[in-house]
C-alpha cells in the first residue's frame, strides 16, 4: 500500500508511510531504535528515490517543547543531532518528517506566507503545548497568521486504545479522557486539535486522519499494541518549488 497522501495546496503535500511501503523491517524509517541501520538506510533511500529531488529533515525527537527552524537536509543518512519536536521551514523541496509509533504527528501549512511545520506530540509534548509553540515559531519566523494555517493530524493512538494512569491524566482537561476505575483513556489527537483552535486555527482547516495506530496495527507501528516495537512510520510535509 502506498503512503496516505494529501495536499494542503497545489504545491504543498503530505504523506504518511505505512508498513507495506518497503520490504525490510516492514519499512521502519527510524535510525534511533534497535534495528540494523543498513536496513533503515535502504528504506530511506527508496523513499528518496520515489520523491526525488526532495531533501529530508529528521529530528532527534525528545518529547520536548523545542522548535527548530531548518533550511537544509539534516539527519537523513545518520542519526540526527537536531534535538527538538517541532520543525519549521519556508524552504521549497525540503521535507519535514516526524517518526512515530502511537504519538501524534501534526503537519502544518501556511499557504499565505509559504511555510510549513511538523510536530511530534506524545503526552509529554501535548502537556508542553508543542503544537502551539510550533505555530508561535511560524508566527515569529515567517509572519504566519494562525487563521490561515492548515493542519493535518496524522494516524496516532486514539482514545479507544490509549490507556494511561491518573499520574498522566491529571495533567489534562477532564473532557479529554474517560475514566473507568483507576484506568483513564486519553484523547491526544483531540487535545492537540484543541490547542490548534486555541491558537486561532480554524476548525474547518484542521483535518483528522481518524486512524488509530493501535486499532490498525497491520498498517502502522504501534508501540502499545506491539508491546514496545522498534519500528516507526514517517509523516512528511513539503512544498514544491
Ligand atoms: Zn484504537
Amino acid at each position: 500500500m502506498y503512503p496516505l497522501r494529501g495536499s494542503f495546496a497545489p504545491h504543498c503535500h503530505y504523506h504518511v508511510t505505512t508498513k507495506e511501503y518497503a520490504k525490510a523491517y516492514q519499512n521502519s524509517l527510524a535510525l534511533h531504535t534497535q534495528q540494523n541501520p543498513k536496513d533503515i538506510l535502504i528504506n530511506r533511500k527508496s523513499l528518496t528515490l520515489s520523491l526525488a529531488p526532495l531533501e529530508f529533515v529528521v529530528a532527534h525527537q525528545i518529547h520536548s517543547d523545542r522548535v527548530e527552524v531548518v533550511n537544509r537536509s539534516i539527519g537523513w543518512y545518520e542519526e540526527s543531532a537536531l534535538e527538538c519536536d517541532g520543525l519549521i521551514t519556508n524552504q521549497k523541496n525540503l521535507v519535514l518528517t516526524i517518526l512515530t509509533a502511537d504519538c501524534v504527528p501534526i503537519l502544518l501549512h501556511d499557504p499565505i506566507q509559504q511555510a510549513i511545520g511538523a510536530v511530534h506530540a506524545g503526552w509529554r509534548g501535548t502537556k508542553a503545548h508543542i503544537v502551539a509553540k510550533t505555530i508561535e515559531a511560524m508566527q515569529r519566523e515567517f509572519g504566519t497568521n494562525p487563521k490561515d494555517t492548515l493542519a493535518y493530524i496524522a494516524p496516532s493512538i486514539g482514545k479507544c486504545c490509549y490507556e494511561v494512569g491518573e499520574d498522566v491524566a491529571k495533567y489534562f482537561e477532564e473532557d479529554s479522557y474517560t475514566q473507568k476505575g483507576d484506568k483513564f483513556r486519553l484523547d491526544l489527537p483531540y487535545l492537540n486539535a484543541q490547542q490548534l483552535l486555541a491558537m486561532g486555527v480554524a476548525q474547518e482547516n484542521i483535518t483528522h486522519s481518524h486512524i488509530c495506530t493501535a486499532c490498525e496495527v497491520e498498517r502502522f507501528f504501534s508501540y502499545r499494541q506491539e508491546c514496545g516495537c522498534d519500528g516507526r512510520f514517517m509523516s512528511m510535509v513539503w512544498m514544491e518549488s
